[in-house]
């Protein structure tokens, strides 16, 4: 009899024994997995890799059926420099939203904002899970803060009931929550610093710095295809008048304008930058001298025809623009940096025929 109870708790303790064995074991699986999104989220180099990382690779990872983000973004300051970063970046990330306000959000947690696993509430969560092709059963939202402020929630859904239950330990996610959140925050300023770097405050148009830096990219792309390469210069003519007749801030309205007419009249795969203060610089790859002229005119034609509308002001302006090519690519065995010196001092000196030629023209560099 004694040994038959003995028998049955042994038997007990050993199935006691392998649940807690399992349990730890599963439990080191989670922490493994955790660490190695960490890792990764670490490493991410952009917010859009950070995205992709988050909403794509996890959402396999962890053998999720749904992962949606949701961050805060008051005064629409993270959805401007992204559509600027890329035009579209949005639409790539259909699980990815926006809210002005934590108003939506606060009664989803408690007063710590600690993460908040359990049963898939349609009235509270339908809009936070956005559309599942999944029925989602169990839910995790996982706050995402700075300073004790939400940033923004990421929240995790899955059609197992089970998959995460109200009493679960969080500590884990917790630690995932914090990685995530600073992962989010240096990935927005590394973004908006190389923005701000290669881009032009004033015209929103990128700048010298990436003009520079697409030059010889681009002559070696031309050099490898054995495809002509153009440059323009455009200068706005009598500028300094202008401000001095109109004031500065009507000057910077132009400069404003005659920056997005550029763009607008060139191709996506041309390269103008902001070159000096009323000076652009334009790249024009595979295109001869004789297509160059041909944009040069309609640049110059759209600058001069708009109409600058500042106060009570409608002013016009004309700019002069140089133009250069290069296509000798297979008869001089010149580097990229000295084809990129030969194209922009042409450039620049076809500029100064026309500015001679008596202005609101073009000139051809004719070495
Ligand atoms: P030209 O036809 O020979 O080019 O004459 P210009 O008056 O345009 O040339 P100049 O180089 O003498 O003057 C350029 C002017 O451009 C002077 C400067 O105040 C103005 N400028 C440069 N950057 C800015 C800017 O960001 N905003 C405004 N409003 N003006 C600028
Ligand atoms: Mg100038
Ligand atoms: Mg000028």
């Amino acid at each position: 009899m004694k040994r038959n109870k003995s028998k049955i708790r042994k038997k007990r303790l050993n199935r006691f024994y392998n649940k807690i064995t399992q349990f730890a074991w599963q439990n080191e699986q989670v922490l493994c997995r955790i660490q190695h999104m960490e890792l990764r989220l670490m490493q991410c180099e952009t917010f859009a890799d950070l995205l992709q990382t988050l909403l794509n690779d996890s959402q396999t990872q962890f053998e999720l059926d749904k992962v949606t983000l949701i961050l805060l973004d008051p005064d629409h300051e993270i959805q401007r420099l992204l559509s600027n970063i890329e035009a579209g970046f949005l639409k790539k990330f259909p699980n990815l939203s926006f809210h002005t306000t934590n108003q939506r959000f606060l009664h989803l947690f408690e007063s710590d904002l600690s993460p908040q696993l359990g049963r898939y509430d349609p009235d509270l969560h339908a809009d936070l899970i956005m559309s599942s092709s999944h029925q989602i059963h169990s839910i995790a939202l996982l706050p995402l803060k700075h300073d004790d402020h939400l940033l923004g929630i990421l929240i995790l859904g899955d059609s197992n009931p089970e998959r995460f239950t109200k009493h679960a330990a969080t500590d884990f996610l917790q630690h995932l929550c914090t990685v995530i959140s600073i992962c989010i925050d240096m990935s927005i300023l590394r973004d908006r610093l190389m923005h701000n770097s290669l881009n032009d405050a004033l015209t929103g148009i990128n700048n010298r710095r990436f003009f520079d830096q697409r030059l010889p990219e681009e002559i070696s792309r031309c050099k490898r295809l054995q495809k002509p390469i153009s440059c323009l210069f455009i200068d706005v003519d009598h500028f300094k008048q202008f401000n001095d007749t109109y004031g500065h801030a009507s000057g910077d309205m132009v400069l404003k304008q005659v920056a997005g007419i550029i763009r607008n009249t060139l191709r996506k795969s041309d390269i103008v930058g902001r070159y000096g203060g009323e000076e652009f610089a334009i790249l024009l790859p595979d295109t001869d001298h004789l297509n160059a002229v041909r944009i040069a005119e309609r640049i110059r034609k759209n600058i001069q025809k708009h109409c600058y509308k500042f106060d009570t002001h409608q002013l016009q302006v004309t700019v002069s623009i140089g133009i250069a090519d290069f296509q000798k690519f297979a008869d001089e065995n010149k580097t990229l940096t000295e084809i990129a010196e030969i194209l922009i001092s042409a450039a620049d000196g076809a500029l100064y025929k026309a500015k001679q030629a008596g202005r609101n023209c073009i000139a051809i560099n004719e070495d």
